[in-house]
């Protein structure tokens, strides 16, 4: 019997979709920030760093949520999931940088 991959939670399948994309990073110039990195203290769902596709949002041991916007596919999920504290700032890259997309 062959194993059936749920292609949500095929964490390899992803990665290699997301090795079809490249990024042109804009050194120093996030395009979206945590805006009080306490707040995410009190959220219990952590949404964004569950929901992320690229990953960009990485829980610490200490309850704080680490970002790294170089790997972001714009896709805007965190900005959605985040209705409850409403603490990410987001906007899209300046012209030129952020996620080329290879395939449309
Ligand atoms: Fe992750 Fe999408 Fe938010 Fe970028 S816009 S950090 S890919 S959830």
């Amino acid at each position: 019997m062959t194993a059936v991959i749920d292609p949500i939670r095929d964490r390899a399948g992803l990665e290699r979709k997301l090795a079809t994309t490249s990024y042109h990073v804009d050194p120093g110039r996030p395009h979206i920030r945590i805006i009080d990195p306490d707040v995410c203290l009190q959220c219990q769902r952590k949404q964004c760093v569950n929901c992320c596709p690229a990953a960009c949002y990485t829980l610490q041991p200490d309850g704080h949520v680490l970002f790294s916007y170089e790997g972001c596919v714009e896709c805007g999920t965190c900005r959605i999931v985040c209705y409850e504290f409403h603490n990410i700032e987001w906007h899209y890259p300046r012209g030129g940088f952020g996620v080329q997309y290879r395939y449309g």
